[in-house]
């Protein structure tokens, strides 16, 4: 059973949750090519994700498929996550603890299984594939977003082992919580404070102003803009961000959606020709889900002040000390440099 602390110096949450440490690392072993091969192998024919082995994961939640659920046919499919740091039948209450605080392991915790393909690179998914993905993503957003104790949702990708990625086949991860973290309180009041100010969101006032420098953009298409952002956190950081006033992934319609997947397309295929073979972590920034005591100073305004964005983040090294202990991070790439690379890897691919 998981929970979810507050940590009282720090003025923020951890999740303590101990049924992830019986994960399988599936990530481990040699790293010489017959050792890849083995790994390979042995990877796909033990692998819970693939098409063929639905019997060994819960039953599913949701598919694109014209059968029946937990059979072969399908082309995206969620199931609960088996290691799951929260989960939805855990009732929800709180207790004190001396002078700390914690609430029980509350909330949703499911894995998106993308493409029945086993190690398939995202440079090799196809238009139709990055369309189901997200198609699927929208509609675990929609249907969470019903349940009204759920007020944050997580929506994340970790690719390879210094991502965090325990499994090797394509999958997403959703973590919903009954509660908003600091960090994201903080992210959206200052959105806030500045829609307040400015009487139109941070995001339009980003995009305008890369839009007129240029150098930073990567690619764009009739609703989205893939960028470097100025002040990138890591090496190619790439966000892509919506042009129209959509808050979050449910508010986005079909063509939308496709132009989404199009622009992580070719996002994705520009970081593989310049890094050759990378791990790492895409994150979608979801708005707050609820109005409560946390969040009714700006979620009536959510739409005007929040827009749609993805940060695909490669994780090229490991973070270290001074990261940890300043929340700094050193980025030893100039995102002006990054963006003109993977703009010619664009022109060079087309
Ligand atoms: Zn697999």
């Amino acid at each position: 059973m998981s929970d979810i602390r507050y940590d009282l110096l720090h003025d923020d949450y951890a999740l303590i949750a101990p049924e992830r440490l019986r994960r399988p690392d599936c990530f481990r072993g040699g790293s010489d090519d017959s050792a890849m091969e083995a790994f390979e192998v042995e990877s796909q024919r033990s692998c819970p994700f693939c098409e063929g082995k639905e019997y060994l994961t819960p039953h599913e939640i949701f598919a694109i498929r014209d059968n029946e659920p937990d059979k072969p046919g399908w082309k995206t499919r969620v199931v609960p996550n088996l290691y799951k740091a929260v989960q939805i039948e855990t009732p929800w209450k709180t207790e004190e603890v001396g002078v700390y605080e914690k609430w029980n392991g509350f909330g949703a915790h499911e894995v998106i299984i993308d493409t029945p393909r086993h190690l398939v690179r995202m440079d090799a998914w196809k238009q139709e594939e990055y369309f189901n993905w997200l198609f699927t993503l929208r509609e675990r957003l929609n249907d969470l977003k019903n349940d009204l104790r759920l007020v944050y949702m997580s929506l994340f990708k970790n690719h390879g082992h210094y991502a965090g990625a325990t499994q090797p086949h394509p999958h997403t991860q959703l973590i919903a919580l009954a509660v908003l973290p600091h960090r994201q309180v903080q992210l959206l009041q200052h959105a806030h404070r500045f829609y307040k100010t400015h009487a139109h969101s941070l995001f339009e006032s980003v995009l305008n102003m890369e839009l007129q420098y240029e150098k930073r953009i990567v690619a764009q298409n009739e609703a989205f803009v893939a960028l470097c952002p100025y002040a990138s956190t890591f090496p190619f950081e790439v966000m892509i961000v919506c042009k129209q006033s959509r808050a979050s992934l449910h508010d986005l319609g079909d063509d939308a959606l496709d132009d989404l997947g199009e622009m992580m397309k070719r996002a994705i295929d520009a970081l593989y020709d310049q890094l050759g073979e990378f791990d790492f972590n895409i994150l979608f920034n979801t708005p707050a889900m609820q109005k409560n005591a946390q969040t009714e100073d700006f979620f009536d305004d959510t739409g005007a002040m929040w827009r749609v964005a993805v940060r695909i983040v490669p994780r090229l090294y490991r973070l270290a000390g001074f990261e940890l202990s300043s929340g700094v991070k050193i980025n030893p790439v100039d995102p002006d440099e990054a963006a003109r690379l993977l703009r010619n890897s664009i022109e060079e691919l087309s």
